[in-house]
């Protein structure tokens, strides 16, 4: 991801993926395209690099961002319509980094609707296309972001992960993409989804990217005081135990797709090979995960959607005519009825369902309990194993629209991707090749909070 040793320049390299964005048009990836900017920033780079000056670790380098993160002067509506006309005033903490150490943002990619979905089909801008079968869904929520880096659009793209919005996209369009430990990343500037599960991490090519990735963007930042201690690059990278684990539960799981299961078993025996022992894990726990999951997500989603009103930000209804009501009613309720997607009304709904007095015990309690079990089970397996190997998703890809009118099946999408963010672990994903009908399968390997750029280490060895 370098251009410093002067063989191509940082104008050809936009210019390349400008003309790639336009190649891949029927994809649907990009909500908006910084050509100008971008080509200018380049330039400023190719004259540092002339002049001998120090251009950064990313110089020249074209990234995405997803667009839920806020870059100045830049539009960041999550793909939803009610943040559209918003135009950032501040950047986020990781546009900052990547802009200083010279990467350029040639545009923002779609998502589903404030990043609430698995497909991407939940966006304002309608769902992007996989990579690889375009009568087939994106991932999501960061489809843009996986299609973008599948497709050549550019090296890289920003993503977030709540419940596996990096994860699976990554291993439905064939791309490497890591969820770090909570807190590594600061979150500032990128929309809030659920704020007790949501991370910043990245797509790319290789595990070594993200590397260099992590290397540059991970770190306490005073504008997130949910942000650790800078450990990225400084912990101690032996992986101790030489031990990998894998979980019964999710192996004797009837949805598991059998080439993924297959896909699995041969890096249990490619690791075997290298001399790592190979445990097995009884997680029963994890059974409750998705329950957990989807009453914790939709308590903190109806809190952080509060704020949309019209008055503060993007869209505002016209429609502020009514015998029964005031106008301030009015535009409360129409600019939410009208600028929230069918999927982010659901989970305000939940979300403020599970919340309420009457049935607050019943339902967050319980589900902030079953996290903590969910959490010790995690630490107790660590204490045999430095990570642990899964599929990302129990299915590759699936037909657009199959799922969409299902909530449900939807959900039961991310039924191994969430225990990850519940816990707040790091995983990386990573491809294993396409299955017989020619689409990419993933895996992901998990490990102890901090232990990111050992889990990248050991993706390497896997890959
Ligand atoms: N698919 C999950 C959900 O719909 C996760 C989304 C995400 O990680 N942003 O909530």
């Amino acid at each position: 991801m370098k251009i410093a040793d002067k063989k191509t320049t940082a104008v050809s390299l936009v210019e390349a993926s400008l003309k790639r964005i336009e190649e891949t048009k029927d994809y649907n990836i990009f909500t908006f395209i910084d050509k100008d900017q971008a080509l200018k920033k380049a330039q400023a780079i190719d004259d540092k690099i002339k002049k001998g000056e120090n251009p950064g670790k990313l110089a020249g380098v074209p990234y995405a961002l997803k667009a839920n993160f806020l870059s100045k002067n830049r539009p960041a509506d999550a793909s939803a319509k009610i943040l559209t006309e918003f135009i950032s005033p501040v950047d986020s903490t990781t546009a900052e980094k990547l802009d200083k150490e010279g990467a350029i943002c040639v545009g923002c990619v779609n998502l589903d609707a404030f990043a609430h979905g698995s497909s991407t089909e939940n966006s304002y801008y309608g769902p992007t296309k996989n990579a690889k079968d375009k009568t087939r869904v994106a991932g999501g929520s960061s489809g843009g972001s996986a299609v973008a880096v599948a497709l050549d659009c550019v090296e890289f793209a920003t993503g977030s992960d709540t419940g596996g919005s990096i994860r699976q996209p990554a291993s439905f369009n064939g791309v490497f993409g890591i969820k770090p430990t909570y807190g590594a990343i600061s979150r500032y500037g990128v929309v809030a989804m659920a704020s007790s599960l949501d991370v910043i991490g990245f797509f790319a090519k290789s595990a070594a990217d993200l590397d260099l990735l992590m290397s540059v963007t991970a770190g306490k930042d005073e504008k997130d005081q949910t942000t650790l201690p800078d450990f990225y690059g400084s912990n101690d990278t032996e992986l101790k135990k030489k031990s990998v684990g894998f979980i019964k539960e999710f192996m004797a799981s009837e949805a598991l797709d059998p080439e993924i299961k297959s896909a699995l078993e041969t890096k249990l025996a490619k690791l075997k090979d290298k001399g790592y022992k190979i445990v097995e894990l009884s997680m029963p726990t994890l059974e409750y995960a998705l329950a957990a999951y989807y009453i914790i997500q939709p308590a903190e989603v109806a809190s952080n959607l509060s704020r949309y009103d019209g008055i503060r930000y993007g869209f505002r209804t016209e429609n502020l005519k009514a015998d029964d009501k005031t106008p301030l009613d009015l535009l409360f309720e129409n600019t939410r009825s009208e600028g929230f997607m069918p999927e982010n009304k659901r989970r305000i709904m939940i979300g403020n369902f599970v919340l309420s007095s009457g049935f607050y015990d019943a339902y967050f309690l319980k589900a902030a309990k079953a996290r903590t079990l969910i959490i010790d089970e995690f630490n107790k397996a660590f204490a045999d194993v430095d990570a642990i190997l899964t599929p990302v998703s129990p299915n590759p890809a699936f037909k657009l629209g199959e799922k969409i009118s299902d909530p449900v099946a939807m959900y039961l999408e991310d039924v191994m991707s969430v225990p990850v963010n519940l816990a707040g672990l790091p995983a990386v994903a990573f491809p294993v090749g396409e299955n017989k009908a020619g689409l990419p399968l993933g895996l992901q390997i998990i490990g102890p909070r901090r232990s990111d750029k050992n889990l990248l280490k050991l993706t390497e060895e896997l890959a």
